[in-house]
């Protein structure tokens, strides 16, 4: 079991429903690969969330969660049945969020719609499946014409790509979801739409206001949020490649190119990084992905991303084990193809001696071939520093926190693990080799590389050294009977 573990280096994330998350079919996720539980608030009310959250802990401490706001996004009312629109046909579209939507009019949850939005621009609805042209204004009411026969059910996305809305940066929705996240004290908090930096210090705010350590992520899904992502990710702990909404509000070809780039960028910044949306969305419906969406999730771990994301193919869809399965085959193959590391500098994200140490250690892993780094670590910062070398050796981390070790769960290549106060250099070595080889098979002529601090316990790293299982055993003295107990 945990053998697989030390193979899979690409994180996968994966959106649950609260019509579908019991414990055995989470635990079944998490044994197939899901490192982390996405809950979209967009779908919930917070006892679906709270029920998603509670049975993904209780099948295990390293499952991190992620819940993700609506962030300043527009969406229809709900409708009684889901509605046949026709081409040609003409619709009214205004913003009376309490009332339904129907076959006349398309409600959203927006007052001021018809303000910003002038004749002539293209309204598309549920990730573009119903396009509508806007003919006329009439007071706060647009009407406008339906481009292609599709059905909408409630509660769908709204975009308008050709205009810019100025929408609040946390709805009254979210504040409901942010308190809620902080009360669950959830690792991550994914805030959709960020356009600026504003919308992550929005956030930050209200975490800040609570005493929470949760981490923002960014999503990117706008033109805005690709021209402004150097602020964002200055801002934030983590991006989300959001290509559901990405793709309609950009032109589609550009796409590849953009998760490229933020892949690129996130990686020289050691921020994690998710690809997200569609990656086997066929599976929704179908027990194999198409070629495309194999090639889909393959490029993505090309590009060396940290982790990759399931929606509605885990959510609502008739396959949600085998697309997680499907997921973790091609990350472990396309990983095995190839030298991955990449030459870079060292950074300073905990400082210049640790930083320096992690990226010989990396080096070192991979000239002499050893099995694993094992390196121990208060907050994680030094582990992502290392982690975003791309050694094709698993990095465990040897965590003193929880939350560390559930952070840890979003970075490539890292094996986070748990471990109580430790007291000295030999007494980590001791306590997480022990740990090491209870679980995992290893040889005595194994190559570790150890990584660990000697100074104040958040400086990082001030000590490397390497040597076989069986040299370490000796140095720590850790005998047979120790590894019986
Ligand atoms: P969503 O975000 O699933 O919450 O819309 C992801 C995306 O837009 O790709
Ligand atoms: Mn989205």
């Amino acid at each position: 079991m945990i053998n697989d573990l030390l193979n899979k280096r690409t994180k996968i994330v994966a959106t649950i429903s609260d019509k579908n998350c019991e414990p055995d079919f989470l635990r079944q996720l998490f044994e197939a690969g899901m490192d982390v539980v996405r809950v979209n608030s967009a779908h919930l009310d917070p006892e679906g969330a709270i029920k998603i959250i509670s049975n993904a802990r209780s099948v295990s401490d390293k499952i991190s969660v992620i819940l993700d706001t609506k962030g300043p996004e527009i969406r229809t009312t709900i409708c009684d049945e889901p509605l046949k629109f026709l081409k040609g046909q003409s619709v009214k579209i205004a913003g009376h969020s309490d009332e339904k939507t129907t076959l006349q009019v398309i409600n959203v949850n927006y007052r001021d719609i018809a303000m910003f939005v002038p004749t002539g621009v293209y309204i598309l609805i549920d990730d573009g499946e119903l396009e509508i042209k806007i003919t006329e204004k009439d007071g706060d009411i647009l009407v406008g014409r339906i481009e292609n026969d599709g059905v909408l059910g409630s509660r769908k996305t709204v975009n308008i790509p050709q205009v810019r809305i100025n929408l609040p940066s946390v709805s009254e929705r979210d504040l409901t979801f942010i308190d809620l996240a902080v009360k669950l004290d959830v690792e991550f908090i994914a805030h959709s739409f960020v356009r600026s930096k504003e919308d992550v210090l929005a956030v930050q705010k209200l975490l800040d206001s609570h005493d929470s350590k949760i981490k923002i992520i960014a999503k990117i899904e706008n033109q805005q949020g690709v021209d402004n992502l150097e602020e964002i990710m200055d801002n934030c702990y983590a991006i989300m490649v959001a290509r559901g909404d990405l793709a309609i509000e950009v032109p589609f070809e550009r796409i590849p190119g953009i998760q490229r780039a933020i892949i690129g960028k996130c990686i020289e910044k050691r921020k994690p990084v998710i690809v997200a949306t569609q990656m086997l969305h066929s599976m929704i419906t179908n027990p194999r992905p198409t070629r495309a969406e194999v090639s889909d999730v393959a490029n993505a771990v090309y590009s060396q991303t940290d982790a990759v994301m399931l929606s509605g193919e885990t959510a609502a869809g008739k396959y949600p084990l085998e697309s997680v399965r499907t997921m973790t085959k091609i990350a472990c193959e396309i990983e095995g193809e190839k030298d991955q590391y990449i030459e870079m500098p060292a950074g300073s994200l905990s400082g210049e001696v640790s930083a320096y140490l992690a990226k010989v250690a990396v080096k070192t892993s991979i000239r002499i071939n050893a099995r694993t780094i094992l390196a121990d670590t208060v907050n994680g910062t030094a582990i992502r520093n290392m982690a975003a070398f791309r050694g094709i050796k698993p990095i465990v981390a040897l965590c003193y926190s929880y939350r560390t070790m559930r952070e840890l769960s979003l970075s490539y290549g890292v094996i986070p693990v748990y471990m109580e106060k430790k007291q000295s250099v030999d007494e980590f070595i001791r306590v997480s080799l022990r740990d090491l080889l209870s679980k995992h098979d290893l040889n005595d002529n194994d190559i570790i590389v150890v990584l660990a601090g000697n100074f104040s316990r958040a400086a990082g790293f001030s000590f490397i050294e390497v040597g076989t299982v069986e040299y370490l055993k000796e140095r720590v003295r850790i005998s047979e009977s120790d590894l019986m107990a």
